[in-house]
């Protein structure tokens, strides 16, 4: 008998196993609607041209050296101006500690771990449904998890009243995670005046917001007005914290680029805030790579590949579809495509040349 024989296979996760049997999948009209990545008309991976552009000026040129143990200085600086804008205050005082993460989940976990750390007893409140990793993140951090209402399957839209009875209800002073914008998987966002009136709740029941921003520029196509949800709750006085991930809105997926930040009360805080970020990111991985960190802060502080992005980030993601799960598995079983059985569609995967095809599939399966 060997060390390991107690070991079960894991659960396979529910969106790397679509990919995977999609793969498996020999029919030449297979289509994949489940991945979150970018696709060109002939569903090939695409890589911006900024980042293109960008990754040329650093060729010949970057050395391997370590970056410092909270990452890129200069990405980070120009992740907060994405994030709390570009002539923020919070940013000139000082304000908000920040480090350098392994992308929006990496972001999300230190988090994690840190409210473990620092407030023990506290729990998170996540929205239902949301990505699911949200829920093995803060399951491995040990924070306890509770549910707020999100999604109104209905209506297909946003369930405000019961969301907004959640947030009364949870005790003074909780943890809620909020997508920032294009919330996953369901696309579906509170508009401007519900989140003034998140904002005023959270207000009064003094609870903490952290943001998951995953895809900032992804839901109006504009990562300045993407910002709006945080930007409300920033004047509103909030002492928020946030997840950014480049994944998606500059298609750096394998590069593990992302930022992690909390605002604090003064530079004091954001100092001993930072430092403790940091050992926590210490035994975990030491210090963040180089190369994306990089690619991000040449691309965000030149003004010319800055505006080629802004061009290049503007097409949307996930749509939820109100397909049922056996819905899906008829269009997997039947058509060859490949979703998650909660409907999720990414947008990014129809072509003009499967969109046809797709389309008379879902017709078939939902008439
Ligand atoms: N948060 C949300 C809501 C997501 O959908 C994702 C990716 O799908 C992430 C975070 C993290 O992605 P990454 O770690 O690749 O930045």
């Amino acid at each position: 008998s060997s060390w390991w024989d107690h070991v079960e296979p894991a659960a396979k996760d529910p969106i790397l196993g679509v990919t995977e049997a999609f793969l498996a999948d020999p029919s030449p009209e297979k289509v994949n609607v489940g991945v979150g990545a970018y696709r060109d008309d002939d569903g090939k991976p695409v890589v911006l041209e900024c980042v293109r552009e960008a990754e040329r000026r650093i060729a010949g040129n970057l050395n391997m050296e370590y970056l410092p143990m909270g990452g890129s200085i200069k990405m980070i600086e120009e992740s907060l101006k994405l994030a709390y804008g570009e002539d923020s205050e919070l940013i000139k005082d000082k304000h908000i500690a920040a480090i350098q993460a392994l992308s929006g989940t990496g972001a999300c976990r230190v988090f994690a771990d840190f409210q473990r750390r620092f407030l023990p007893d506290s729990q998170i409140y996540i929205p239902v449904p949301t990505w699911a990793n949200h829920h093995n993140i803060w399951r491995d951090a040990h924070v306890s998890q509770r549910t707020f209402h999100y999604y109104h399957p209905e209506t297909r839209g946003l369930d405000f009243a019961a969301m907004m009875d959640d947030i009364k209800n949870a005790p003074n002073g909780s943890f809620f995670l909020l997508h920032a914008c294009a919330h996953n998987p369901t696309g579906v966002d509170p508009s401007e005046d519900q989140w003034r009136e998140i904002s005023y709740q959270f207000k009064v029941k003094n609870h903490f917001p952290f943001f998951d921003m995953a895809y900032q520029g992804f839901a109006s196509g504009d990562p300045e007005r993407d910002a709006k949800a945080i930007r409300i709750f920033l004047d509103d006085g909030h002492m928020i914290g946030c997840a950014q991930s480049y994944a998606k809105n500059m298609g750096l997926y394998g590069q593990r680029v992302g930022c992690l930040s909390l605002l604090c009360e003064n530079e004091i805080q954001a100092v001993s805030v930072k430092s403790q970020l940091q050992q926590i990111a210490r035994p975990m991985y030491s210090n963040p790579p180089v190369h994306g960190a990089l690619v991000v802060s040449i691309i965000l502080s030149d003004p010319e590949l800055k505006a080629m992005w802004l061009k290049e980030v503007k097409i949307g993601m996930f749509c939820y579809s109100g397909l049922k799960p056996d819905q899906v598995d008829r269009l997997t079983n039947e058509f060859h495509i490949y979703m998650t059985r909660n409907g999720r569609i990414s947008m990014a995967g129809v072509t003009t040349g499967n969109v046809g095809y797709l389309a008379n599939a879902i017709h078939e399966v939902t008439k």
